[in-house]
């Protein structure tokens, strides 16, 4: 636990977060700490002393964005002594101190297992000049009791297990999280209970492949298989829902299908991410299963859960890619008819074994590709709003709609926004809104009565 080393101090922090839910967690704890230790918290950047970036390494874009705002701060660190600007999260680990090189106005590199050091390393970056480079893996470590500030009251993240054994040939993770270790169940489901009782109603259970939970050598724990922790979780007094991201198609049990089908608090959601509809690229990115094995374990969720939104992640240009392989994967997008899909196009990740793959894909057909696919996930996604129309959704509320005067926005069970008219709800109430349209991937409705039914409707 961070203690507080040195008095009070008045500056004021910028965390901004890019990337995955396990960042926005991480961001959740490095927020605390800095509370914790009398930091100021500030949504303005123009008006903060230390500028933090909590950062992604899993495409070339996210990095991009990130090198484009330090080299926006040369000047911003050069106009006041004092001033701190830190890199935090998955480049910390990727780049470690070569980040120096690419910005020597940089202050500090902090990687995700040494975030508790992080008001420290702000201190001595500022007191002494000195940049910190803190970024080495601890495998053994978890945040257990660590100060965090959830982003919104009622929903939270929590971390199941860390890292990834799984080593797909495009992505970075192996390497900027280190190898797969599980989080004994035990304190999973203590923070789960205190979460509850601080008045959480919505849990996310976090990890890169949640289904080999406790089953990886390097756990701590493997006293409970994923779909049996997740049944614990779902037992917690006062947790109405209950989420999970992300599953590796190939360690989806059918022990866990059965236990998303029974648990009223699991929500009927899963994103389960493909990758590719071709066989020959499936085995080039070492994902370990066929489009024959996926397609079985989709229509296994879809027999057992009524009524399933189903998400994916979809690469086009891989290397080696052809015509013949990308139309196998539209193929399967038609076949699968996803409520929503994350569609990218591949970019070499340094010191991944794709990055060294001969055949690539010319970036004219990576854009032709991407935009065909595209198009056809927009009609799926458009007709599964279409088939909401009429119903009935238990929405949790998440707050005033910014756009939609006069109405409010929150998520339906299966993860979708839903916005409706309405006066006086509060963050975290359940409210029945009976869909009347949608636009994009959004519905629209109006309240059927002011609360729901609640947990147990299954
Ligand atoms: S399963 Fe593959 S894509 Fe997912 S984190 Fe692990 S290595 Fe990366």
């Amino acid at each position: 636990m961070e203690t507080l080393k040195n008095p009070p101090t008045e500056k004021k922090v910028f965390l901004e977060t890019f990337g995955c839910q396990s960042n926005v967690l991480e961001s959740d704890h490095v927020a605390g700490l800095l509370v914790r230790n009398h930091f100021t918290l500030t949504g303005k950047m123009e008006e903060a002393d230390v500028i933090l970036f909590n950062t992604c390494s899993i495409r070339q874009h996210a990095e991009d964005k990130v090198f484009s705002r330090l080299g926006q701060l040369v000047d911003w660190k050069r106009d006041k002594e004092g001033r701190v600007i830190g890199v935090l999260g998955c480049m910390a680990t990727s780049y470690k101190d070569h980040l120096l090189e690419r910005a020597p106005h940089l202050d500090m590199v902090v990687g995700p297992d040494q975030y508790l050091k992080v008001p420290q390393a702000i201190r001595e970056a500022s007191q002494s000049g000195q940049s910190q480079v803190l970024a080495d893996f601890d495998p053994l470590y978890f945040p257990e009791n660590d100060p965090r500030r959830l982003s919104q009251p009622h929903k939270a993240f929590i971390e199941i297990m860390k890292g990834c054994d799984k080593f797909c040939t495009f992505c970075v993770v192996p390497f900027t999280r280190g190898r797969e270790v599980s989080r004994p169940a035990e304190s999973i489901v203590a923070e789960a209970e205190r979460l509850a009782r601080s008045g959480v109603k919505e849990v996310m259970l976090l990890g890169q492949n949640v289904n080999s939970y406790g089953l990886s050598p390097g756990s701590k724990d493997k006293t409970l298989t994923f779909d049996q922790l997740l049944e614990e979780v779902g037992r917690v007094p006062g947790l109405e829902r209950v989420r999970f991201m992300t599953s590796h198609p190939l360690d989806l049990s059918d022990e866990l299908v059965e236990t998303m089908a029974r648990v009223p608090a699991v929500c009927e959601s899963i994103h389960l991410p493909v990758q590719c509809g071709s066989d020959k690229v499936l085995k080039r990115m070492n994902r370990k299963y066929s489009v024959a094995h996926y397609l079985e374990r989709v229509g296994k969720l879809r027999a057992s859960i009524k009524d399933l939104f189903i998400t994916t992640d979809l690469i086009v240009g891989f290397p080696g890619e052809s015509d013949g392989d990308f139309r196998r994967t539209l193929d399967l997008l038609e076949e699968v008819r996803y409520d929503a899909v994350y569609s990218f196009k591949y970019s070499p990740r340094l010191g991944t074994p794709a990055a060294r793959m001969l055949d690539p894909v010319p970036e004219e057909a990576k854009d032709a590709r991407l935009a065909a696919l595209n198009e056809k996930a927009w009609k799926h996604a458009a007709e599964k709003c279409e088939a909401r129309l009429g119903r009935v959704e238990e929405v949790l509320v998440d707050g005033p709609a910014d756009k939609t005067p006069g109405a409010f926005y929150g998520k339906s069970r299966q993860n979708r926004t839903v916005v409706f008219k309405g006066q006086g709800y509060r963050t975290g109430d359940r409210v029945r809104v009976r869909i009347e349209s949608h636009k994009v991937a959004n519905l629209y409705g109006t309240p059927v009565e002011p609360q729901g039914k609640g947990r147990g409707e299954k």
